[in-house]
């Protein structure tokens, strides 16, 4: 991962006390080969290599910090203000605020039209009306209807048109009569660019003169990313790019081109198939990502929502003083049931991805470790230290499990007692760049 081979490309700069011309050139060209890796385009790159290059240029490396921190904190803040440096929120100002979704076939669209309308229902106490503007295809219609139905938010269709146009104005007009305060179209894709696509879309926005265009986009697809988006970006002048599947391997790469090429904001990132799985686009966050660290205030985020606020803090504080017990470990992993799919959460974890890798992750996961620590007494649970090799054995038994697997799992609560206090006192990126192998 592009962090891991910034660590290793520092470490030539370790011992300099200055950086100069020359020992920096071997770490530009390895900070330039992982931006290509990471699907960052090649101009991008070049670009952004150069900046880098003049920032750190005849910096004093303090004998305190190490130089490839430093180049660390350096490459992540060029990466933030690269996608913008800060949150850019979509315009809800109108009322009904006209919201049009434009972007390829499979790229997520009717998947983001749902999760968007959840989240201006749940977060922003709007009330959104979905147009199925899909009208080419029953099965999209159907798609779009079920989501709305899941969320609890109407969805406006016509029985047999096949004119978006109409569709959309047909919409609004009801979102007024309604009481809606958002209007979300949804519309047709296809696999590839083509004119038909575009005029269609073209001749909705013209009918519908919306206040926001969000172009949705895959970003697995890598470079074609920042292709399609140049092209819908060049027949529709959109406000903001959604980039979706950034759950899974992908590094993100695609939000540094594509901002960086249509000089348009990305403000939102769909991380999983759920419709809770969205999050506001923080360009300090996917500048973490990018290195591989993982999008942990997202994670947290999401958690918090789920939990009582009192309950986090109470978990905070006993987590701070080293007493979280395995009656929170049973309660976070309740919490995170409910958060939703686990890869997605699981993916921001740092380091995660790759231990991943090997584990199988579905809704047993947890299984195994449940019926252990529910085999445990009160005692146990609050005060695991006091588990000795008698203990193991009844708690074994108990959960049908053996000592070996009691074994690993209070050697893996151990461990994650000792993340979790790292992760509450230690949030500065230095420190955890420090802490990184
Ligand atoms: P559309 O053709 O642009 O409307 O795309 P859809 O919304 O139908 O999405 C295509 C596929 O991608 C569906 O299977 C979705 O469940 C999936 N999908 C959409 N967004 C995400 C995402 O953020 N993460 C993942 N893993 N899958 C997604
Ligand atoms: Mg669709």
């Amino acid at each position: 991962n592009l962090s891991e081979r910034l660590e290793r490309s520092f470490k030539l700069l370790k011992g300099e006390s200055k950086i100069t011309e020359l020992n920096i050139a071997e770490t530009l060209k390895d900070i330039r080969r992982a931006l290509l890796d990471a699907d960052v385009n090649y101009k991008t790159a070049k670009t952004f290599t150069e900046t880098v290059k003049t920032k750190a240029m005849g910096q004093n490396v303090l004998n305190a910090v190490k130089p490839g921190e430093m180049m660390v904190k350096l490459v992540h803040d060029e990466l933030a203000v690269l996608m913008g440096g800060t949150s850019i929120d979509i315009n809800l100002d109108s009322n009904p605020s006209i919201i049009l979704i434009a972007g390829l076939q499979g790229s997520g669209k009717t998947t983001f039209t749902g999760k968007l309308a959840n989240l201006l229902k749940t977060k922003r106490s709007k009330n959104p009306l979905l147009v199925a503007g899909d009208v080419y295809r029953p099965a999209a219609i159907n798609q779009l209807q079920v989501l709305g139905e899941q969320i609890g938010a109407t969805v406006y269709t016509e029985e047999g048109s096949k004119d978006p146009v109409k569709l959309a104005k047909d919409g609004i007009k009801l979102a007024k009569k309604g009481a809606h305060d958002v209007v979300i179209i949804d519309t047709a894709g296809r696999l590839a660019v083509d004119e038909q696509m575009m005029n269609e879309i073209s001749a909705v926005k013209k009918a519908v003169n919306p206040d926001e265009i969000l172009f949705v986009v895959d970003s697995m697809t890598g470079q074609d990313a920042v292709n399609t988006a140049k092209e819908f970006n060049d027949r529709l002048d959109f406000d903001g790019v959604v980039l979706t599947k950034l759950d899974g391997d992908t590094r993100g790469g695609a939000a540094l081109s594509i901002r960086s090429v249509v000089d348009k904001p990305i403000k939102f990132v769909g991380t999983g198939e759920k419709m809770e799985a969205l999050d506001v686009f923080h360009p300090n966050r996917m500048a973490d990502r990018i290195l591989g660290m993982g999008d942990i205030v997202s994670l947290v985020e999401r958690a918090q929502e789920q939990y009582d606020e009192e309950e986090a803090r109470r978990l905070q504080k006993k987590i701070a003083k080293n007493q979280f017990n395995f009656d929170d470990f049973l309660k976070q992993i309740q919490q995170i049931k409910k958060m939703g799919n686990l890869k997605d959460l699981a993916a921001m974890i740092p380091g995660m991805g790759k231990m991943l890798k090997n584990i199988d992750f579905d809704d047993d996961a947890f299984k195994g470790i449940e019926a252990i620590i529910r085999s445990m007494t009160p005692a146990e649970r609050d005060q695991p230290s006091i588990i000795n090799g008698s203990r193991k054995k009844r708690i074994a038994a108990g959960s049908g499990t053996s000592i070996q697997e009691v074994n690993r799992l209070i050697k893996q609560f151990d461990d994650t007692r000792k993340v979790m206090k790292m992760m509450t006192t230690g949030n500065k990126m230095g420190k955890m760049m420090g802490k990184m192998p």
